[in-house]
């Protein structure tokens, strides 16, 4: 058997040549050397690299002969082997934080799905957007969860809900139609069927959260958060509160990482999730997008951009940030770029229960703003000016660092 380092083997090998891998060693086993005849050039320099004594020892090396498990055995298995993710997207909503989770990197949606994560039970997901079975096929495990065989499972939903009291005929939401009615499902018919079954339920963005964009003054639909709806005490069988992520849309990382959370609970390795009074993550939205933005540097200084065209602080343009629980400032959006105000978006308080009809209307200058800026101008402008001087002062070397043939810098050795 030979032994190579695998970053020296790129596409050259065949599935079949290889015998065992180590993801620890980073090495492959190769079934024999003759797998490497036809790819002399690669041969050549994985040698130089072999990890074994000899490339053709009949010597074994001393590799793992199971093949690697599903997920990396770093620690001990999750009491739990498999856990059903329902996402229903028929609240009023627009699929937009189904679109938002893909750009997830932590952890990525594939991350948790496909096992790379240790410690996680094996996770089925079944999400309309992004499922490959639609009709019956899709909508078999939604019946299945509802008569208890599809244990245990956390419901996500997204889209704010509907009030299906306030109207004499017809639904506001559904999803699939009642084989004995012929009717739609409605939303909340499913929420009602699956809510007291579910292990923990988490709401995707803010319209599922507090009601969002379909919720705002002179709406038809008297549609609510799903806080509203359940109860804002409401307890999951497991005793967990709901868990909303708010943002429209949520941010990535911070659902997947809420939703690791969760399931990271259903394993029963962490412990209660901690939740604010809006029943937020605290560690995602404890501190104001203000305190995390790239910006506010210039806001401390009172230096204020009149346009778009400038990378000072956008709260004269309507930025709501100062007022506004939200990280993505700090997190970024994708990967940890971009950001709102960080790339020049004014913050219109998206993940907020007020939104939207608390920052509306867009763009037009918080109330607040006008006397916080004022304040800040006058303060920030004697700030700038003592600055400057400094500035100038610490881009100077020392007096003492020249060549001439003396030494200035005030060297003075004593005796004792
Ligand atoms: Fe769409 Fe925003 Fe509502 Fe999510 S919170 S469903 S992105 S409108
Ligand atoms: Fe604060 Fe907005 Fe200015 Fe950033 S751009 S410093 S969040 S007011
Ligand atoms: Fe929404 Fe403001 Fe956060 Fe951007 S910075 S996601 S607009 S709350």
């Amino acid at each position: 058997m030979l032994q190579v380092q695998s970053q020296c083997i790129g596409e050259s090998l065949i599935a079949r040549d290889v015998v065992s891998t180590s993801t620890e060693s980073g090495s492959l086993r190769l079934r024999n050397a003759g797998a490497l005849g036809k790819n002399k050039a690669v041969l050549q320099k994985c040698v130089s690299t072999e990890t074994s004594t000899e490339p053709w020892s009949s010597k074994e090396p001393s590799m793992p002969t199971e093949p690697v498990p599903y997920g990396r055995k770093t620690q001990k298995p999750s009491p739990v082997a498999e856990v059903h993710i329902l996402w229903i997207t028929a609240g009023l909503g627009c699929d937009g934080d189904s679109v938002s989770i893909t750009a997830a990197t932590q952890p990525s949606i594939e991350d948790v799905l496909l096992g790379a994560i240790p410690g996680l039970p094996k996770v089925h997901l079944h999400n309309p957007v992004l499922a490959y079975e639609n009709g019956g096929d899709f909508l078999k495990y939604w019946y299945l969860a509802e008569q208890g065989k599809l244990e245990p499972f956390v419901l996500v939903v997204e889209g704010s809900i509907p009030n299906e009291k306030i109207k004499k005929e017809g639904y506001w939401a559904g999803l699939g139609t009642d084989p004995h009615t012929g009717q739609p499902i409605t939303t909340n018919e499913w929420i009602d069927r699956l809510a007291p079954k579910a292990l923990a339920i988490v709401c995707a963005g803010t319209c599922s959260s507090y009601g969002g964009i379909h919720a705002m003054e002179g709406n038809p639909t008297g549609c609510m958060g799903l806080a509203d709806y359940l109860g804002w005490d409401w307890r999951s069988k497991a005793g967990l509160p709901i868990v909303n992520v708010p943002g429209c849309p949520v941010q990535p990382d911070n659902f997947m990482e809420t939703l690791l959370y969760l399931l990271y609970q259903v394993a029963g390795i962490a412990p209660m999730i901690p939740l604010d009074d809006q029943l937020r993550p605290k560690w995602l939205f404890g501190k104001t997008v203000h305190e995390g933005c790239d910006r506010a540097g210039y806001y401390e200084q009172g230096d204020f951009a009149e346009d778009y065209n400038s990378s000072k602080c956008i709260v004269r343009l309507g930025c709501w940030g100062p007022v506004v629980n939200c990280n993505v400032p700090k997190r970024g959006w994708m990967n940890g770029m971009g950001g709102c105000p960080n790339v020049g978006g004014i913050c219109i308080g998206c993940t907020m229960p007020g939104f939207p009809d608390k920052f509306m209307p867009f763009m037009d200058e918080p109330p607040g703003a006008r006397v916080s800026s004022a304040a800040v101008g006058v303060y920030g402008r004697a700030i700038r000016a003592l600055r400057s001087f400094t500035i100038d002062t610490v881009n100077k070397e020392p007096r003492w660092r020249h060549s001439r043939a003396e030494l200035t810098s005030g060297y003075s050795p004593k005796t004792y």
